[in-house]
């Protein structure tokens, strides 16, 4: 990398995202979308009243963060799924607010709501996020003036008034959307915004090289830097900030960061608990589903930014695993707060949770509090429209991309333009339910270029294949290169063996992951409406088979003692009867291990002694339960 530092310029992208619109989603992803378009995402605007009447389209309900964050999410899930009525709702959407800028330049109500300050930033970090994706989906010629405006006005009411709480710890998103801008619009005046808001915004790297949270926090010390949620888009914050200071250490940092949220707050899905600040590395503590989704862009971003595999090695982890077990199957109802140990989910005053309410962990409408209502529904879609990105490979920025590479791996198509060529890439796979993937490159006239895949830091011994060619095998932790003229119709096939591992976790306990997915128990569930109206009901869940099981797993050979089968996959294949995989186990109860504050209490220190008998469990993809067992007491 070029290290002199040339001040009007940001360090260039790795990996250039595609434009919205470019990914297709096919295969099971497909079905997934269209799950969420027909669940609460598609709908929420028809009864909700924080959107359906929102501020930011003229109603009654306020215009603080919920509309903003609802498009953030239906803005990409209906390009992709290029869904007419969903496309005519973000319309409206958009139409209202490009059409009601105020005279000033502020987007969105100046006053958000009775307990909002008036000029507050924060939301519309997130209307810039918004603008962005669907700038690149329709080419709508207003957008990059508005966003000008905007800032313009932005500008002057940073002098006046600095950043505070949201907007002080969540900068990172706006300087975000001003390289976006700048990269289309040279301006010297918006890097110096974006210092501004770095120079008012919270230290998160400091934050992170003296780090004091080293286990559960307690109730007197939750404030905005503690906060589950500012921390997943925190993470971004080194890598964000990075491209335009040129700092090897922000760089740097962001490896840091991951390492202490794992080591001290870390999950087995690669997410770490806050309910809704930090827990510590008890399964039992939560997760809030907004850190879920944050820290799923959080990874999008700095994978682009950084170009490293292991990046994209979490985002498939938290994607395939923590993303849809916080869902009903129907994705009509979430939770708040989810759990590795997720045994019931119940209305409880006593809980384990450090601040949240006594309804975080019930799959419903707006457990515990309305904002994973409004701002779960990016997981998914961006999940889907970073699946491939471009490399620069001579290319200009923002020129056509110079060739492509695959950051995770779904089912869709690509389309893209090289050397004014377009090409085409068909993704077919089943992945991460199987082990192989075929693709097809098509371009119409002979063009050369590089195509990258991305070989996870587990795939030992990767297999890729192009049309008849030998086999070539690819080294793990790699962006392996392909590279040679494409013409016609090309096959290349790709194997990522999945290998069982045991990592140790909490109280020397083990959980079972293979490939990019975790294994969790299969627990009989009892749903009990409890409110509402369905389809959007609110529910508890009740176990109706026994949870606290010990495994007999041997360590050094863990192959050897859990056996794999492959079933076919179905419409619903992130729930427990459509699991297309399943796994078996022996293990033996351990009665001492009981409920605590209405979650399972501590997980027995490994290796344990039960004289109970020896039975045979099934588990199956931790993203596929609702209740569930992830991390294990081994037995003696
Ligand atoms: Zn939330």
């Amino acid at each position: 990398m070029n290290s002199v530092r040339d001040r009007s310029k940001l360090v260039p992208l790795v990996f250039q995202p595609l434009p919205l619109g470019r990914i297709h989603p096919s295969g099971w992803l497909l079905k997934q979308l269209r799950i969420q378009a027909d669940g609460l995402s598609g709908h929420l605007d028809e009864f909700w009243p924080d959107i359906a009447d929102s501020g930011w389209i003229g109603g009654q309900a306020g215009g603080w963060e919920r509309g903003p964050y609802w498009l953030d999410g239906v803005v990409p899930l209906a390009f992709l799924l290029d869904d007419e009525e969903l496309k005519a709702k973000v319309q409206r959407w958009m139409e209202y607010i490009l059409s009601h800028q105020q005279d000033d330049g502020w987007l969105g109500p100046i006053r958000g709501g009775d307990r909002c300050q008036p000029y507050d930033p924060w939301p519309a970090f997130v209307i810039l996020k918004v603008m962005t994706q669907y700038q690149e989906a329709t080419g709508d010629i207003r957008v990059i003036p508005a966003m000008k405006k905007f800032l313009r006005k932005l500008d002057v009411v940073l002098e006046q008034k600095p950043l505070f709480e949201w907007g002080r710890s969540r900068w990172a998103d706006l300087v975000l959307s001003i390289h976006w801008l700048y990269s289309r619009m040279p301006e010297s005046w918006l890097l110096d915004l974006a210092a501004k808001a770095r120079e008012q915004g919270y230290d998160w790297r400091a934050h992170f090289a003296e780090f004091r949270f080293q286990g559960k926090v307690k109730k007197q010390e939750c404030d905005q830097t503690t906060h589950v949620v500012n921390n997943a888009m925190a993470i971004k914050q080194p890598g964000v900030w990075f491209r335009q200071s040129w700092d090897q250490a922000d760089r740097d940092a962001v490896a840091q960061v991951i390492e202490t949220l794992d080591t001290y707050h870390g999950q087995v899905t690669g997410l770490f608990t806050g309910d809704e600040h930090y827990g510590g590395k008890n399964p039992s503590q939560g997760t809030e589903l907004c850190a879920v989704v944050e820290y799923m862009f959080s990874l999008e971003i700095l994978v682009s930014i950084l170009g490293e595999v292991n990046l994209a090695d979490r985002l498939e982890s938290i994607a395939f695993n923590a993303l849809p077990a916080t869902f009903k199957p129907d994705m009509w109802a979430h939770q708040y707060d989810q759990q590795a140990n997720q045994v019931l989910c119940k209305l409880s005053e006593d809980r384990i949770y450090t601040s949240n309410g006594p309804d975080a962990n019930i799959f419903g409408l707006e457990p515990n509090y309305g904002c994973c209502t409004a701002n779960m529904h990016q997981g998914w879609p961006k999940f889907a429209s970073h699946l491939w990105m471009g490399t620069a490979d001579g290319s200009a920025e923002l020129a056509e991309v110079g060739g492509l590479v695959a950051i995770a791996y779904a089912p869709c198509r690509v389309t893209a333009e090289i050397a004014g060529e377009p090409i085409g890439i068909d993704v077919h796979t089943d992945y991460p339910f199987s082990d192989s993937l075929q693709m097809t490159i098509r371009a119409d006239h002979p063009v050369r270029f590089p195509l990258y895949l991305r070989i996870p830091l587990w795939a030992e011994s990767a297999e890729v294949r192009v049309e008849n060619d030998n086999l070539a095998i690819a080294e793990a932790g790699t962006f392996h290169c392909i590279k040679r003229e494409w013409r016609g119709s090309t096959a290349v096939s790709l194997r990522l063996p999945m290998r069982v591992h045991t990592p140790r976790r909490y109280h020397d306990g083990i959980s079972i992951k293979r490939g990019p997915l975790v294994y969790s128990l299969r627990i009989g569930e009892d749903w009990r409406l409890i409110g509402g109206q369905p389809p959007h009901g609110d529910w508890e869940v009740y176990p109706t088979t026994p949870w606290n099981y010990a495994l007999q797993v041997d360590a050094d050979h863990p192959q050897s003692s859990i056996a794999f089968e492959a079933r076919p996959i179905g419409d619903c294949p992130f729930s427990p009867d459509g699991a297309p995989i399943l796994a078996r186990v022996m293990g033996r109860r351990v009665p001492e291990w009981t409920l605590e504050h209405n979650a399972a209490g501590p997980l027995p220190e490994s290796p344990v002694r039960s004289s109970e008998p020896l039975e045979e469990l099934v588990l199956i993809p931790y993203g596929c339960t609702n209740l569930r067992v992830t991390e294990f007491p081994t037995l003696g």
